[in-house]
């Protein structure tokens, strides 16, 4: 991978611009805008269109039966089932902790304040699958959405040329989603968005995918709500020269192989290192079945960054704000409060970055593209929403009558003032 050794703020000045080199793909776009309007105009046959024209594929049926799901499950290998149901207990035990209290204040005489907290009635979970199949996806976003309480779980994913992934399936029935599409990218989203013949409408669509997912799911907001942008896979490194070049490199191609838009970087105030980390990651991505994917990532996307400093390591990663950050420091848990924008944070040498991905617990549905500055890992907050209500007796309205008109004449908003006021009409 490159490796860049620069002045603080040309580093940060480089960041900038890959960063916006991302956010900006006029035409992913414009496809992904065709595609969800022809979606609206034509609903199930416009998607059984894209599903041949991207995923290769005749589909007579959208939706896949309960049978199919039963059947996939009785097939699976019992290592994997457990695998999976271990993963969904840690990923419960984790996001329970997650979920927040409805609250009501009577402290004042007459005055009953509070907030409801209610699950969503029906929410879209899409999950990933053009270049592979992500039965942990099904676990991340279904567990809290059923923590929360929702009513109806949609599950799309994209169909291989036989059907659906067998563990995709078994991991739905081990999650507890009964309602699954084959369908997927701009097409599922623009679905779930707007409803077809087939597939419902929803409230919020929550879940991963690759850029033509994330650029759909941003232009569908509005009409439906969403979780974040959730696109290609990110790692970003800090290390010092205490770090293992073949254990670094490993965990930067973890992501790489994501996606060829995947971002792998490290940044590490030690040259030796950087230099050892590139070595091992040319050495060990031509070992790997998705090499071509890794290589592509780590040409177009990756880079490895040489500071002066580890201080200067953590300024530089928080204007990435990756999507997972590794800390690959003596004492990591010591700079936790050095760390301002990442999704998903792994502390120590021994915290590789798939741990997250399929069985510690935290959400591996995180944001991407700097957009770790403001959005969160998904959690059972993204399933519910708040109601904020309020009770005045008479007497307790009197007393704050004056402060409610003035303001309301302020804004010179009569009508509000004398709603106010007829309470009190002789
Ligand atoms: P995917 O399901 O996201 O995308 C496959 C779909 O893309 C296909 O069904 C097709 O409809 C559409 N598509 C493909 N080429 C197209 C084109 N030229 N025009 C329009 N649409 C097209 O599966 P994937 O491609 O394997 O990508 C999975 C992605 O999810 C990766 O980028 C991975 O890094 C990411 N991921 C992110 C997170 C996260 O939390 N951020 C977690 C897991 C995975």
């Amino acid at each position: 991978m490159q490796i860049i050794e620069d002045s603080l703020d040309q580093l940060l000045k480089q960041v900038a611009i890959r960063t916006n080199a991302v956010a900006n793909r006029e035409e992913v776009e414009k496809s992904v805008r065709d595609i969800i309007a022809n979606v609206v105009k034509d609903g199930d046959k416009a998607v059984k269109m894209y599903e041949k024209k991207f995923d290769n594929v005749d589909l007579n049926n959208l939706k896949v039966t309960e049978k199919e799901i039963d059947d996939a499950y009785a097939a699976t290998d019992d290592k994997v089932i457990n695998a999976l149901k271990l993963a969904k207990e840690n990923i419960t035990s984790f996001h329970k902790m997650e979920v927040e209290d409805s609250f009501i204040d009577a402290k004042k005489k007459g005055v009953i304040r509070g907030e409801k907290i209610a699950p969503l009635a029906a929410v879209g979970l899409y999950v990933p699958g053009g270049t592979a199949a992500y039965p942990s996806s099904i676990l991340m976003n279904v567990i809290p959405a059923k923590i929360a309480g929702v009513g109806r779980i949609v599950m799309c994913t994209p169909p291989q040329k036989d059907g659906l992934n067998q563990a995709v399936l078994a991991a739905a029935k081990i999650a507890g989603v009964d309602e699954i599409y084959m369908v997927g990218g701009a097409q599922a989203i623009a679905s779930l968005a707007y409803g077809t013949e087939t597939i419902p409408r929803v409230d919020k669509i929550t879940g991963p995918g690759n850029v033509f997912v994330a650029t759909a799911k941003k232009q569908v907001f509005g009409q439906v709500d969403i979780d974040m942008i959730a696109g290609p896979s990110e790692i970003g490194v800090i290390a010092g020269s205490q770090a293992v070049p073949s254990q670094v490199a490993a965990d930067l191609l973890s992501q790489a192989e994501h996606d060829k838009l995947a971002r792998p970087i490290l940044v590490t105030d030690d040259r030796k290192l950087a230099d050892a980390v590139s070595a091992e990651m040319d050495r060990q991505v031509a070992l790997l079945p998705r090499k071509e994917i890794a290589q592509a990532a780590m040409d177009n996307e990756g880079f490895i960054a040489v500071v002066d400093d580890i201080d200067d390591a953590f300024r530089l990663m928080n204007a990435v704000a990756p999507e997972h950050l590794e800390v690959q420091l003596p004492d990591a848990i010591e700079y936790l409060n050095q760390i301002k924008n990442a999704g998903s944070v792994f502390l120590g040498f021994s915290a590789s970055e798939p741990l997250g991905d399929y069985l510690a617990g935290p959400n591996h549905i995180l944001p991407t593209g700097g957009t770790a500055r403001f959005f969160s890992p998904l959690g059972v907050q993204d399933f519910v929403k708040r109601t904020q209500f309020v009770s005045y007796t008479r007497e307790a309205l009197k007393k704050e009558k004056d402060a409610i008109t003035t303001l309301a004449r302020v804004e010179g908003l009569e009508a509000h003032a004398r709603a106010i006021e007829s309470r009190f009409d002789a």
